[in-house]
């Protein structure tokens, strides 16, 4: 989707009657990216407006766990006895992305600890602590884990792992992400930005090739704020536009698509409009983690085939994805008595038991998989594994066993089948200081974009860390604010 097309998304200042109000900034969206723009915005000396279409900070921000993908030897990492540098975190992002935007992971990289303290200066807590398992998000206060590929084959070879995954202390599995929110937006307040709740912006303004204000919306009234220097875009993702997903990722629709119900994909649009371009919008987060208990880890995922496809230690959406589009979306998890007795089996919510088999002879009949090809894979994977080895995927040695002792079950990962979520990961493309670019990589003056409607370092569901969307949001929101911020 490029250009207006009628929707009336740009218009030209010529039109407009009147500024209701303006500042040098105006930010859309009031979510993580456009809080932490609004307070560098304001550190850098520039009046700001926030404007939020819904009544407070709803955005998927208040819907996320609280991870942050941060490292270089963060205080957190150092406290819990973690080596990890820059330079190391730099080459993994490199090696995980799907098409490396090498200055924007040296920035991020280079830039993470001092991004961590400056998160703790605005008052976001972290604790000095470290949670052992591999889980999708830590219960407890525990802030370090591991969310991302660090320690999976062929990462652990191409940078030394670390955990890098931040979680903001809290208790519970949801809700750091809404009281880090809550604590930036207020250090904006506090900051001089003048926010405008219940107030949807509809349009841009541009005069001659200048983004110079926005039309907005509230309760049923239409007027517009006038930017002295930039708009920024921070209005999140597209996951709630069944037209934009369809368009983009159709795998999405048969999924459920998590986040705020406002990520109508309007912010890309905008950026669009006015002549951006949006890319990897056919990436999408997709998972359905079956860990924890980290004990299924030792299981195997088998596809329609009876092959396996996958490092079953992966992080949940890089074995999510690939699960996703195997032929006819068909996966199963086969595990033994041993790893079936593991006391909190029945936690697994997301994908349904089949039945227990005596023999995987039987498991193969009773699954329809192909005569042999079951037993095969067992067998091979089985041998190699009694020596500590997965020549096929180079699952990491702690969750290799031999899965010999029957009975044997099967759980149901299969697309379409098992509880599937997801977001969209696309977004408008920008330079490391969000501007928002065109085809040909020339800015579009005046226009900025951070956060989920903005493409950074997260890019698609293999090579996704939990924290790189509220670390990328936070880290080039900053940026974004505070080059918007020193516009002439
Ligand atoms: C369940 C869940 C858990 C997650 N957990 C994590 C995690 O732990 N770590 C992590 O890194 N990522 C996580 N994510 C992803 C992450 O939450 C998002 O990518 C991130 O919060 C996006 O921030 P944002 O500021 O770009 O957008 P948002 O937080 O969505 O903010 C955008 C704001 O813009 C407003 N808005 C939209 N359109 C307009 C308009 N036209 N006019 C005015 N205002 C508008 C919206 O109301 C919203 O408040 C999670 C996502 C989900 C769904």
């Amino acid at each position: 989707m490029s250009g207006d097309a009628g929707e009336g998304l740009l218009l030209d200042a010529a039109a407009v009657d009147g500024w209701a109000a303006a500042a040098d900034v105006v930010i859309v969206g009031f979510g993580m990216a456009g809080a932490c723009a609004a307070i560098e915005a304001r550190a850098a000396g520039a009046s700001v407006i926030v404007i939020e279409r819904t009544s407070g900070c709803t955005g998927s921000t208040s819907a996320a766990a609280g991870h942050f993908y941060l490292g270089g030897g963060t205080a957190v990492q150092q406290a819990c006895g973690f080596e990890d540098s820059a330079d190391e975190m730099a080459r993994y992002l490199e090696a995980v992305a799907l098409d490396p935007d090498h200055e924007k992971i040296r920035l991020y990289a280079d830039g993470s600890v001092a991004h961590f303290d400056w998160l703790e200066a605005q008052g976001v807590p972290f604790d000095r602590s470290y949670y052992p398992q591999k889980n999708v998000v830590q219960p407890g206060r525990e802030c370090l884990i591991w969310t991302g590929n660090e320690q999976v084959w062929p990462y652990r070879e191409q940078a030394k792992p670390a955990p890098r995954g931040h979680k903001v202390a809290f208790d519970g599995e949801e809700g750091g992400g809404a009281l880090a929110l809550r604590l930036l937006s207020e250090r904006a307040e506090a900051a001089g930005a003048t926010i405008m709740a219940d107030t949807k912006v509809e349009a841009l303004v541009r005069d001659g090739g200048r983004i110079v204000g926005v039309k907005v919306r509230r309760f049923g009234e239409t007027s517009f704020v006038r930017a002295g220097k930039a708009v920024v875009l921070a209005a999140g993702g597209f996951g709630q536009n069944a037209e934009m997903v369809a368009e983009h990722v159709p795998i999405l629709a048969s999924a459920y698509v998590q986040g705020s119900p406002h990520d109508d994909g309007l912010g890309i649009r905008l950026g669009e409009a006015a002549g951006g371009v949006a890319i990897h919008m056919d990436e999408p987060f997709l998972t359905s983690p079956f860990y924890p208990p980290e004990d299924l880890l030792k299981g195997v995922l088998v596809n329609r085939d009876g092959a396996r496809f996958v490092a079953e230690d992966s992080y949940h959406s890089r074995s999510g994805i690939f699960s996703a589009r195997q032929p006819d979306g068909i996966v199963y998890l086969i595990v033994d008595a041993a790893i079936f007795a593991y006391p909190h089996f029945a936690s697994l919510t997301n994908q349904s038991l089949i039945d227990g088999f005596e023999t995987i002879a039987e498991m193969e009949t009773g699954l329809g998989l192909p005569a042999g090809s079951l037993q095969r894979t067992m067998a091979d994977y089985n041998a190699h594994a009694a020596k500590g080895e997965d020549p096929a995927f180079h699952k990491y040695p702690k969750w290799l066993k031999p899965l010999e002792e029957g009975p044997f079950a099967a759980f149901d990962l299969s697309f379409g089948r098992a509880v599937y979520t997801g977001f969209t990961l696309g977004g408008l493309k920008v330079s490391a200081d969000g501007v928002v670019l065109d085809a040909a990589g020339a800015a579009v003056p005046g226009l900025y974009a951070a956060g989920a409607c903005a493409s950074n370092i997260a890019q698609d569901s293999n090579g996704y860390a939990s924290g790189t969307c509220l670390g990328e949001a936070s880290f080039f929101g900053r940026r974004a604010g505070r080059h918007a911020a020193t516009l002439v």
